[in-house]
């Protein structure tokens, strides 16, 4: 069905008979700032594929977000202990 609260005309899974589901969407927050999924209704900038924001950042990094993505920290080399003394022993 199509919003009738904060976007309107927009084609919306959480609108029923009875409303809108949650009540409303909720405005983005800082974090979200720079994302491409960012919309703007009357004003104030909303989320185009979550209704609150600020959930999807509460355990960290948005997984929709278009601006950020994680940080993969590279491994550290695995050294085999035995094979490096043995590698010690040869340069003696
Ligand atoms: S996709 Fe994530 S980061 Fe982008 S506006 Fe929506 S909640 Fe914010």
């Amino acid at each position: 069905m199509q919003c009738v609260t904060v976007k309107p005309n927009k084609e919306c899974f959480l609108m029923g008979k009875n409303g809108c589901k949650l009540g409303s969407c909720k405005p983005i927050v800082q974090d979200c700032e720079g994302c491409a999924r960012i919309e703007e209704y009357n004003g104030q900038k909303y989320c185009s594929v979550f209704p609150d924001p600020s959930v999807k950042w509460k355990n960290g990094l948005c997984n929709f977000a278009t601006h950020r993505k994680p940080e993969f920290v590279e491994e550290s080399k695995k050294i085999n202990p035995l094979k490096a003394s043995k590698r010690a022993a040869r340069k003696r």
